[in-house]
């Protein structure tokens, strides 16, 4: 699911937050990234988030090379990594069923869909009989709670929370865990940011990696491609994924269309029908479609909407 292929970060003046960084994530895993402050960990959010770019190396998202993705289509990818920080804090303004419906509407859900989930979600955290109070009203725990339930409103298919239970008492912290593997049995991958070692105990099944100083001091399941000191250029990570992306560039709902339609929806890296419906008017002039191609995708995405309001 995430690659990071020997990625070095330097900032200005030469800052070096991050050396020569390689692991892998699978898609259904629980993992934990812990280290010093200063280790380098919110540098690896960025990259991830392409907030930053890397200096070398490179970053894998599923099938999408993340320092490749245009500017135009991070919205659609950020929409696939919901982030949970200590510091977020929900709408004041908002009661905390008004902030998760919030998100489920600029989503542009159905009112029915909007209802369903935000019921599903509250009672995923726990928090139904609080969804009236403002946030304000809420505990700490309670809000660091509301604000995990807000990351899901988008069904993200990685789910990363840094530093969510920094502020909170270990009672709470424990229970902030206890639902974010709750999450996890669900099916979503979950990555756990923390330089609070102590967060740790009694979880030494989890997969741990620790940065110090900017680079990986441990991998408690490190992946092949981090012990063969003797990979050759064909065997790195991202000649890997490059072939494979070549064999599987596209998700099998595109089966059916044209090869040069497919053909720009890997250019334009839109490689899941959930990327492709999330983009805009002005991103699809750019794709400069011909008349022919511009018919058979929006037939493929009024047949697509269909098929999912159906489930
Ligand atoms: P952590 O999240 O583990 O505390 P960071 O990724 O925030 O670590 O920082 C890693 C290193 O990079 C630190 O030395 C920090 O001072 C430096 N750093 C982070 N962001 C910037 C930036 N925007 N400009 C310059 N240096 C930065």
């Amino acid at each position: 699911m995430v690659i990071f292929d020997t990625v070095t970060k330097k900032y200005k003046d030469n800052i070096i937050a991050l050396e020569d960084i390689t692991f892998r994530i699978d898609p259904g895993e629980f993992l934990f990234l812990v280290g010093p402050s200063g280790a380098g960990k919110s540098t690896i959010m960025r990259l991830l988030i392409r907030e930053e770019l890397p200096t070398s190396g490179t970053i894998f998202f599923n099938e999408i090379e993340v320092p490749k993705l245009t500017r135009r289509l991070l919205p659609a990818y950020r929409q696939k990594i919901g982030m949970v920080f200590q510091d977020i804090k929900l709408l004041n303004t908002k009661t905390l069923e008004e902030n998760i419906e919030f998100a489920l509407e600029i989503l542009n859900k159905s009112q029915k869909e909007i209802e369903d989930t935000t019921d599903y979600l509250l009672d995923l955290v726990d928090l139904r009989d609080r969804r009236e109070l403002f946030p304000y009203e809420l505990s700490g725990g309670e809000q660091q709670r509301g604000a995990i339930a807000r990351a899901l409103a988008n069904k993200p298919d990685f789910l990363v929370a840094d530093e969510p239970t920094g502020n909170l008492d270990s009672e709470n912290a424990m229970q902030i865990l206890e639902i974010l593997k709750t999450i996890n049995k669900g099916g979503t991958t979950v990555m756990v940011i923390s330089h609070d070692f102590n967060l740790l105990n009694g979880s030494n099944k989890d997969r741990t990696i620790t940065l110090e100083e900017g680079k990986l001091s441990f991998d408690s399941d490190p992946r092949e491609m981090t012990s063969d000191k003797e990979e050759t250029e064909e065997n790195t990570i991202s000649s890997k994924v490059k072939s494979k992306k070549k064999t599987l560039p596209l998700s099998p709902e595109f089966n059916k269309l044209s090869p040069s339609l497919k053909k720009k929806l890997v250019q334009y890296a839109l490689t899941s029908p959930e990327i492709l419906i999330n983009i805009t008017t002005r991103e699809l002039e750019d794709m400069k479609l011909s008349k022919k191609e511009n018919t058979e995708l929006a037939k493929f995405v009024k047949q697509y909407l269909s098929s999912i309001e159906n489930e």
